[in-house]
C-alpha cells in the first residue's frame, strides 16, 4: 500500500476568517504532501510495506533501529495531520458537545478551565510539536504535549483533538504571536468530531 495525501473534507478558504486561506493550502499541499512522500520512502526502505499507519505507529519497536526515525517522524507528520484537519470544520467552534463537555466539566471543572489549560499546554510548548486532548493509559482525559511529529497513538494515548504548534502552522499569518493563532483556532474546532472520537475511545 502506498499513502496517499488524504483530501480536505473542505476548501482552503473554508476556514477564513480564523485560518487563512494561503496558509492552509500550504500546510497541506506542501508540508502534508512531503510528510506523505517522505513516509512512503521510509516504510520502503524499512521493508514494511503493506501495514496500515496506525499498525505502523503502533509497532515502531519492531521497526529496525537503524530505519525507524524516519519511519516515526514522518509516520507521526502523515498521522498527526490527516488527525488535525479531522479536527477543524468550516461554521465550528463553540463549546464541546455531548458526552465529551459532560466529562470535560467534570475533569477541568468548566469548560474554560480546559479550554485555559489546553491553550496553556500549546502555548507553552516549545519548539515544534503538538497539543493534545486524550485518553491515557489509565483511561482518563488529559491535555498533553508531542514533541516534532511523535504521535500519541504511538505512546498509548486515545487522541481526541490536537492543535499544531509548528510555526509552518501559522507565522504566515500569526508570524511569532503563537498565542494569537491558538486563539483563532478554537473558532474552528470541530466539537461532533471531537465527541464522536471521545465515545468511541472512552
Ligand atoms: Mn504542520
Amino acid at each position: 500500500m502506498t499513502f496517499e495525501l488524504p483530501a480536505l473534507s473542505y476548501s482552503y478558504d473554508a476556514l477564513e476568517p480564523h485560518y487563512d486561506a494561503e496558509t492552509v493550502e500550504i500546510h497541506h499541499s506542501k508540508h502534508h504532501n512531503t510528510y506523505t512522500e517522505k513516509l512512503n520512502a521510509a516504510v520502503k526502505a524499512a521493508g514494511i510495506e503493506g501495514k496500515s499507519i496506525e499498525d505502523i505507529l503502533t509497532g515502531l519497536d519492531s521497526v529496525s533501529e537503524d530505519k525507524r526515525a524516519p519511519v516515526r517522524n514522518h509516520g507521526g507528520g502523515y498521522w498527526n495531520h490527516t488527525f488535525f484537519w479531522e479536527t477543524m470544520a468550516p461554521n465550528a467552534g463553540g463549546e464541546a458537545k455531548g458526552a465529551l463537555a459532560d466529562a470535560l466539566k467534570k475533569k477541568f471543572s468548566s469548560f474554560e478551565g480546559f479550554k485555559d489549560q489546553f491553550s496553556n499546554k500549546a502555548a507553552n510548548h516549545f519548539g515544534s510539536g503538538w497539543a493534545w486532548l486524550v485518553i491515557n493509559g489509565d483511561g482518563e482525559l488529559e491535555v498533553t504535549d508531542t514533541h516534532d511529529q511523535i504521535s500519541p497513538i504511538s505512546i498509548g494515548h486515545k487522541p481526541i483533538m490536537t492543535i499544531d504548534v509548528w510555526e509552518h502552522a501559522y507565522y504566515l499569518k500569526f508570524r511569532n504571536a503563537r498565542p494569537k493563532w491558538i486563539e483563532a483556532w478554537w473558532n474552528v474546532v470541530n466539537w461532533d468530531k471531537a465527541n464522536d472520537r471521545y465515545e468511541a475511545a472512552k
